[in-house]
């Protein structure tokens, strides 16, 4: 009796766990509407390492790019997914990587050619040795992320000639927006697109707010300052019709522990478990 009570017990904690983990629960966001999927690094997970949600191994990474390739999905750039967002095929996908790790390079692009799959970059200008961990809360200062290698400018040349990705900004420092002063601001938007323009001799077009923080001014000087889309890192698919606000728009985050039944519940349904 009290065996088939802890056995009950036992089952319903399970079941509660795996509800909250994978929000089985959660509705399907209709497949015309185009996900857009947050990266930032792939790469193994180093042992002790503070930022492991940020990498993504490359087994799991390859997994998910071959589940998107066997689900039908077309894969897009974030100009060519705005370019063509009236007219998009159901199951649509934008795969963005944020800050311009070197692994993008080293162990994603290999993957996205394998699967014919294309990707858009949020590069940091001044990227080299700058722990931008620190910014946002003074006690991840490890040195982590400063220590982590970014791409050189050989190398964002190198990934615009493989035709697969598309360079954005993601301002010249990774800095602050909230805290950073009006004239500045309008510096790191502009010269970050006029900089990483110069260094492609391509149309700078995509950014992504650094640590997804910004204000509806934010979004008012994005536009001004040349771009056509800007994401965010708000959770979730946006609506197909009526058009999204451009500058805003929500992405579904990959983290370096989701496996393979959290991926594909959070392509289902935007986001995973309770969060937010
Ligand atoms: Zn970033």
């Amino acid at each position: 009796m009290t065996g088939m009570m802890l056995g009950g017990m036992i089952l319903g904690a399970i079941l509660l766990w795996f509800s909250h983990r994978y929000a089985w629960w959660r509705p399907v966001v209709n497949w015309q509407r185009p996900r857009i999927l947050m990266y930032h690094m792939v790469q193994p997970h180093r042992a002790g390492a503070k930022f492991n949600g940020l990498r993504v191994t490359p087994e799991r990474f390859e997994a998910q790019v071959r589940w998107l390739r066997e689900q039908g999905f077309s894969f897009y750039t974030m100009s060519e997914l705005w370019a063509q967002w009236d007219r998009l095929p159901e199951r649509a996908v934008a795969i963005t990587f944020d800050d311009g790790y070197a692994d993008n390079l080293h162990y994603a692009l290999p993957i996205l050619e394998r699967y014919n799959a294309k990707a858009t970059i949020y590069v940091v200008v001044d990227r080299h040795d700058r722990d931008w961990s620190t910014y946002k809360k003074a006690h991840h200062n490890s040195g982590e992320l400063a220590r982590e290698t970014k791409l050189s400018d050989e190398e964002i040349r190198q990934l615009v000639a493989s035709g697969r990705v598309e360079i954005g900004s993601h301002t010249l420092t990774h800095c602050n927006l909230r805290t950073t002063p009006e004239g500045a601001k309008r510096h790191e938007l502009l010269a970050s697109r006029e900089q990483l323009e110069a260094l492609t001799g391509k149309p700078v077009r995509s950014f992504a707010y650094p640590f997804g923080i910004y204000s509806a001014d934010d979004v008012r000087l994005a536009r001004e300052t040349g771009y056509e889309t800007a994401v965010t890192t708000i959770e979730g698919i946006d609506e197909l019709m009526p058009r999204p606000e451009p500058l805003d728009l929500k992405r579904v985050k990959v983290s370096g522990k989701d496996n393979q039944l959290a991926f594909v519940m959070k392509m289902r349904g935007g986001r995973r478990g309770w969060s937010k």
